[in-house]
């Protein structure tokens, strides 16, 4: 496939250099990942300057082969989830004086519980040392195991985050490993079994068309998500998933108006936006 050159509404200015390295420093000096910086987030200088970040839990390898994901793939046995890190993460919330934090995880199927226990524990020991601050949760699906998603959901975060990521039809190529029916599952029994606030998103210009991504709204709305972020997919390097296309701002329009149609609360929808995008804004 031919590679596609980047249009103008993809470029990015950059700013805030102080307050940039000051975020840098505090997340190495607690020894924590981020999506941000595993995931080569586009808007990380435009995050990490204004002081927020989306904390990776449980290491910075992922068990899962996605093909859109900068994240690394790990094929031999992964270390055990790190003591410590839910109370380091907790005190990097306190001292970023985060009002918002949006927790994430490398996907663990090697793990027995596929990492619940760690993300139930970094739940409780951010909420006890920032009792004001919500907390969105954006998780892997645990391989549908109940017993997971429920250890995690029975901690009620303020908003429940579970990427669709593409349409039902391109999983087997870009997302292998994943189950589209199991990622809706997962938000049902979020949103029907626990009333949590729902959100969920997808990248686009991977080869889908306009219907087939409205057809993914139509899924969501229908069990009542409530937050939606629609952005562009960039591929991060040569041996990833190629682009298709590069969204025009008005097709993201068209899905944003869809959306709202559709009964989604709050959507995000243009070529930069990220699940954790200026996710503060929506709770
Ligand atoms: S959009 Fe999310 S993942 Fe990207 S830099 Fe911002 S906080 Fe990090």
């Amino acid at each position: 496939m031919k590679i596609q050159r980047k249009p103008d509404w993809l470029k990015l200015r950059l700013s805030g250099a102080a307050e940039f390295a000051s975020t840098k420093k505090l997340i190495a000096d607690h020894g924590l990942n981020t999506v941000c910086r595993s995931a080569q987030c586009p808007n990380r200088q435009e995050c990490w300057s204004s002081g927020t970040a989306t904390f990776l839990l449980l290491g910075d390898s992922c068990t899962r082969n996605c093909r859109f994901c900068a994240v690394i793939a790990a094929s031999g046995p992964l270390p055990l989830p790190f003591s410590g890190e839910p109370r380091r993460i907790a005190q990097a919330v306190r001292k970023m004086q985060l009002s918002h934090v949006v927790l994430t995880s490398v996907t663990r199927d090697d793990l027995q519980d596929g990492g619940s226990f760690a993300w139930a524990a970094t739940i409780e020991a951010v909420r006890t040392e920032n009792p004001e601050a919500t907390i969105e949760c954006l998780i892997p699906d645990f391989q549908g195991n109940h017993d997971a998603l429920h250890r995690v959901m029975k901690m009620r975060p303020d908003v429940l985050n579970h990427n669709v990521e593409t349409v039902p039809v391109l999983y087997e190529f870009v997302r292998p490993q994943a189950d589209y029916p199991r990622s809706l599952e997962v938000l049902r029994i979020a949103k029907q079994e626990y009333a949590l606030h729902i959100k969920s998103g997808l990248m686009v210009g991977m080869g889908e068309t306009e219907e087939q991504v409205k057809g993914v709204l139509d899924d969501l709305a229908g069990i009542g998500c409530e937050h939606l972020t629609i952005g562009q997919y960039l591929q991060p390097s040569l041996q990833h998933f190629p682009v298709h296309s590069y969204v025009t701002p008005e097709c993201f329009e068209r899905y944003r108006m869809y959306a709202l149609e559709s009964g989604f609360r709050s959507v995000q929808s243009g070529p930069y936006v990220r699940s954790s995008y200026h996710a503060a804004e929506n709770v």
